[in-house]
């Protein structure tokens, strides 16, 4: 039975380098695969994903509404597919999340999702929030703080190189995005102060 991935992680920790490492391995052994990254925030035009170090693959583009088990359906039908691999997970709407469980559950092609956990206020994106309520599989994918910790949280510096405390969930433009521990990331937002511990420690 074919199953249903999300592959989690903060920014930078590799996450489109596996998918698209994974997906060349059945391209490599003769299978086909289908490959999607999010349109929200791109113009119109062909859909790409490239990793940092340089692997890049054509891709199609998921947006609001479209139907991704008809799409996946109707190209199945005439290029049987072995492997759906969907890059910025996080964008998908709910809906769509249960049209990847259908593709797994139904025309049993294993389906790997790869996003983003949380956004930059320590929030659940939409699809994520959905893939990690019913994805048969979680992997996290790790990467570290500047303090060696894991990181699991991403704070978003503005172009005036400020941490941004509030705004949209996304930014289009300059934005720097840092992953961090939870630790460093409450005092990077300014939600804790050294001070703080005093009185609960004896510390001065
Ligand atoms: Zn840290």
């Amino acid at each position: 039975m074919a199953k249903l991935y999300f592959h989690y992680a903060t920014m930078n920790a590799g996450k489109t380098t596996m998918l698209l490492q994974a997906s060349y391995n059945y391209r490599e052994r003769g299978m086909s695969t289908m490959l999607f990254v999010a349109g929200h925030y791109r113009k119109d035009g062909a859909g790409h994903i490239a990793s940092r170090i340089g692997l890049e693959a054509d891709a199609e583009m998921f947006r609001d509404g479209d139907d991704l088990f008809a799409r996946v359906a109707e190209h199945h039908r005439h290029t049987t597919t072995h492997c759906v691999f969907i890059d910025e997970a996080q964008f998908l709407a709910d809906e769509q999340v249960w049209q990847l469980a259908r593709i797994a559950d139904r025309l049993d092609i294993p389906v790997m999702c790869y996003g983003l956990r949380t956004d930059f206020q320590g929030k659940l994106f939409t699809g994520s929030r959905a893939l990690l309520a019913i994805a048969d599989e979680l992997r996290e994918v790790r990467t570290i703080c500047r303090c060696g910790r894991k990181a699991t949280m991403v704070v978003r510096l503005g172009p005036d190189g400020k941490v941004a405390k509030e705004g949209e969930q996304v930014a289009i433009g300059k934005d720097v995005y840092v992953s961090l521990c939870r630790r460093h990331w409450e005092e990077e937002m300014g939600r804790w102060r050294a001070e703080d511990l005093i009185g609960f420690t004896g510390a001065e």
